[in-house]
């Protein structure tokens, strides 16, 4: 099947409106955010960054010992492992001094590596990090990504990278673009592409092989 992500974009982008997805306050939180979201709602997280908030400054985060930090993220689940990959990434960030506009002067390429070279940081997590808190045009490869774009018919590449370079080789480089893409992909998993999809007035229904009629 000819692969059209400009198309699918579209008429999600028609149907749902413009996201304007920043699912943070700032950058920072948005950090932390992506990663207490790994296997788990949003809606944990949000829990857990609120009992953060006081915390939510690089530096504050780095005085908490690791255990204090995991108390403080228990919504999220998994909260001994998330806090010490939230350690992790902090040696890195520190390494910048906690200046983000810093790390954005860094070759993309290359602060991907460092990124995916943290422990517990995998490429969806990279990716929302690169995505949403350093303004890097990046197509996130997630779950929903996935079901949705195997419902539609498409040749599904087992590997992340070549899903992404996929997608990414089609669309041109635009940050509002990935930006509103990932979110629409969600919004669309949410409301009609479930589990169990609600094909009835999906946008993506005349162009969908998996429909259910
Ligand atoms: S038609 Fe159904 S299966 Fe296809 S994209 Fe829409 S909701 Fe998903």
């Amino acid at each position: 099947m000819k692969h059209d992500y400009q198309l699918i974009y579209n008429k999600l982008y028609e149907h749902y409106g413009p996201q304007g997805w920043w699912p943070a306050e700032t950058p920072f939180e948005m950090m932390m955010g992506s990663i207490l979201v790994q296997n788990t709602s949003w809606r944990n997280v949000d829990k857990a960054l609120d009992n953060l908030k006081p915390f939510l400054k690089p530096e504050a985060i780095d005085k908490l010992s690791i255990d204090e930090l995991a108390q403080l993220i228990r919504a999220s689940g998994f909260f001994n492992i998330k806090a010490s990959r939230i350690k992790s990434y902090m040696e890195w960030f520190k390494i910048y001094e906690y200046d983000i506009n810093l790390i954005k002067k860094r070759d993309r390429h290359k602060l991907r590596t460092e990124l995916l070279s943290i422990k517990g940081i995998g490429p969806e997590t990279a990716d929302v990090i690169l995505l949403y808190a350093l303004d890097t045009p990046i197509f996130v490869v997630d779950a929903y990504a996935r079901r949705i774009f195997y419902r539609l018919g498409y040749d599904m590449p087992a590997s992340y990278e070549t899903f992404r370079n996929q997608v990414e080789k089609e669309l041109p480089v635009d940050l509002v673009l990935y930006n509103e893409f990932h979110a629409l992909l969600v919004e669309h998993a949410k409301e009609h592409c479930k589990a169990t999809p609600i094909c009835d007035g999906c946008p993506l229904f005349g162009i969908c092989d998996r429909r259910l009629d």
